[in-house]
Parts: structure tokens; sequence; C-alpha cells
């Protein structure tokens, strides 16, 4: 029997309502106004990839269930790019899964790694799936919160320490960080494998932006670091690389048992996902270095025209050395909400933005935080940009 008295939705994600994405990509809708909220790009990726998505659909590559693990050809494509760009070297068949995305290959390491009670220390803010699958999990997330100094959102080495208790499990890493746009120095990455290593954690590190780094900025896998290749779990995606977000082809490269674990939680989500689209991904990950170096130069272009509009609107602007998203500081506009900013944004400017407390726990923390992506065409940034300056005015 069912009481009435009880909630329909578990204890474990009520407090998570509906993602702000939703919310905020409705309100760009009803209001007509240009929606630089959720991060997907409005322009498809490389033609020869889609062409390579047709070529297997039509050949009848995938359109049945692919293999658990993957597809080997796109197994040992991820395995030739972490080789050929890192020098990390994996093993196709026990060392790298297959995921449907990023989104699963953070669940099932979650629900595969974290036992009831386990803390699992998290970046904040955080991507917007991280606090949910920890719940999920029945962990107990401890954030450690990145804070802007010289310009930058930075990692404050001593808080993270101070974060790590006897029940800490597992370390939940981002770099390039969505949303800061702040891309972990090698001296920051040192730190936190020196202290992974003492205290004997595992860390799961979502890298989906490597591919998006600027100016001098450079990504450092944490699994190249001494210590670390054989407790960390590398989360990678096509959808950010490639601009296809709605193929969902994600992976992890991870030691062999900790791929066998995260196996085990990933075959009773979704078993398989992407069949087709997993060989295109594979013919992708083998485009020549030409095709990465243009991207990062393309969202580098799109990144000064939105940095340039966002400053002379008024913002506060953290230009990001990572990601295409640019978190602003809306205090210089005599604001201090993000919430209320952002829900009156497209009235006053006909502009979408996510506000960054969101991705907080420590709502006040972030609460002068927006952010804007600025994977749209330049076109469209530009009257973005011209909007925005009815903020100054
Ligand atoms: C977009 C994004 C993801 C999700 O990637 P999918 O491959 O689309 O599931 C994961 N982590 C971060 C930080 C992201 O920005």
């Amino acid at each position: 029997m069912t009481s009435s008295a009880r909630p329909l939705l578990n204890r474990r994600l009520a407090e998570f309502g509906t993602t702000i994405f939703a919310e905020m990509s409705a309100l760009a809708v009803a209001t007509g106004a240009i929606n630089l909220g959720q991060g997907f790009p409005d322009t498809d990726g490389p033609e020869a990839i889609r062409e390579a998505a047709v070529r297997a659909l039509r050949d009848g590559r995938g359109n049945q269930y692919p293999p658990g693990p993957g597809v080997p050809e796109l197994r040992t494509a991820v395995a030739a790019h972490q080789l050929r760009r890192y020098g990390l070297s994996y093993d196709p068949d026990t060392e790298v899964l297959v995921t449907a995305g990023a989104t699963e290959a953070i669940a099932a390491a979650l629900l595969a790694l974290v036992e009831p009670g386990d803390e699992v220390v998290a970046l904040e803010p955080y991507y917007d799936s991280y606090a949910a699958c920890i719940a999920m999990a029945g962990g107990r997330r401890v954030p450690v919160t990145l804070r802007p100094h010289e310009g930058a959102f930075r990692l404050d080495l001593d808080e993270l320490r101070a974060a790590v208790t006897d029940r800490t499990r597992l370390l939940l890493l981002n770099t390039p960080h969505n949303p800061t746009g702040a891309v972990l120095t090698r001296a920051e990455l040192t730190a936190v494998a020196e202290l992974a290593v003492e205290r004997d954690l595992l860390v799961v590190t979502d890298e989906v932006y490597e591919h998006l780094v600027f100016d001098d900025a450079e990504h450092i896998p944490l699994a190249t670091l001494p210590g670390m290749r054989d407790r960390t779990v590398t989360v990678g995606s096509a959808g950010k690389t490639f601009s296809f977000t709605g193929w969902k082809v994600g992976w992890i490269t991870a030691a062999p048992g900790l791929v066998t674990a995260v196996r085990s939680a990933k075959q009773f989500l979704t078993y398989v996902a992407s069949g087709p689209f997993q060989y295109a991904v594979a013919e992708a990950l083998a485009l020549p270095e030409s095709y990465f170096a243009a991207f990062r130069e393309d969202m580098r272009a799109r990144r000064e025209v939105l940095a340039a509009g966002l400053a002379e609107a008024g913002f506060g602007v953290f230009k990001p050395a990572g990601t295409y998203f640019i978190t602003t500081d809306i205090r210089p506009l005599g604001e201090s909400d993000g919430f209320a900013f952002c829900r009156s944004l497209p009235e006053r400017a006909g502009v979408v933005a996510i506000p960054n407390a969101v991705f907080y726990d420590h709502r006040t923390e972030g609460a002068p935080y927006v952010r804007f992506a600025f994977c749209k065409q330049i076109p469209v940034l530009e009257e973005a940009a011209s909007r925005l300056k009815a903020l100054a005015g």
C-alpha cells in the first residue's frame, strides 16, 4: 500500500528538483532570448564524421547491440589517442570502456566505487550531475570551493587537504573546469596526486574539455602524474570535442580492476548505447592534429567576442583558460543575486545565462557569478553582446 503522506521522489533525489537548464531554456523559448545558458554548439561537427555515422548505419554496423565494453574500433581509437597525446598507454581490451556520454561514465564510476556513507571530495562549483550521482550512490559530498584569485578561479590546496578524512574514498575532479573555465596547473595536479597517494584515494577525473584549452594553458591528465595511473578513472567524451553532444559517446580509461568495476554498474544502466556513432567517433579521434588546432582556434575567437562584449556591458569577466564557458561577476553591475539576475535577463537584455549558484552547496559563495556559453556562431555572440550593452546604459 502507498501512503499519500509519503513523497514519490525518494530522499536521495528530493533536493535536486529540475535542472536549471530546463527552466532557463524554456525561458529562452518563451521570450525569444538568445540562449547562452546550456552549453551545446549551434553548429554540428565535421561533415566527414557525420558521413562516417551514415556509412555505419547503412552498412549495418552498430544497429544491433554493440559489445558491452564498446566496439573494438572505438576502444582502439581511444587508447591510440591517449598514447599519442599524453604518452598514456592503455590496453583497448581491458582498460577502455565506452559509455553513453561522460554523464553515464561519471554515474557508473560513482555507483561502482562508492560505498554508502563514503565521502566524495569534489571541486565546487560542480557540473550538475555530480551531486545527484554521489547521492544516488549513497555517498556524502564534500565540496572544496574554487575561489577567484588574480582573475581566475583557483584551487586552495590547504582546503583540499583539510577536506580529506578517513571516510574519504574518492576525489572527483574536473579540468578544464565547467563552469569557471579554470585549467588545473601542474603544481595543483601534483598536489592532488600526492594527496591521493598519501591517503590512498581513488580519483575520477572529468576531462571532457581536454581539447579546449587556450593561450598558454596546458591540459595535463591527472593519470600522467606519478602514482596516479592505477588509481585514476579518466573520463572523456566526443560531445564537446567534436560538436556532437546529441550522440552521447563517452569513455573511461583506467586500470583493468577499475574498468571491470565501472562496467559492473554500467551494464545495468544503459548496457550499451550509440552503436553506429561509436564507429564515427573512432574516425573522429583519428583526425589529424590540424582538426583539433582549428577547433581550438575557432573557439578562442568566439571567446574573444563574448568576453569583450561582457566586459563592455559592465560584467566582471573571468577569461577562461579552457572550456566554452565564461563565468562573470555581476557585482560591478550593482547586482548580487545571480538567480534573480538570470530570471530577469531575458526581459532586460534578451539573453539567457545560468546562475552559477546552482553548481554550489555553498549557495552564497556562488551567488554573484553567472555563466555564459560561447559555443555559438560569431554573429549570435555579437548580437548577444550588443543586447547586453543595455545593462551598461
Ligand atoms: C557536458 C559535460 C559532461 C557530459 O558529457 P556527455 O558526454 O554529454 O554526457 C560531463 N562533464 C562536464 C564537465 C560537462 O561539461
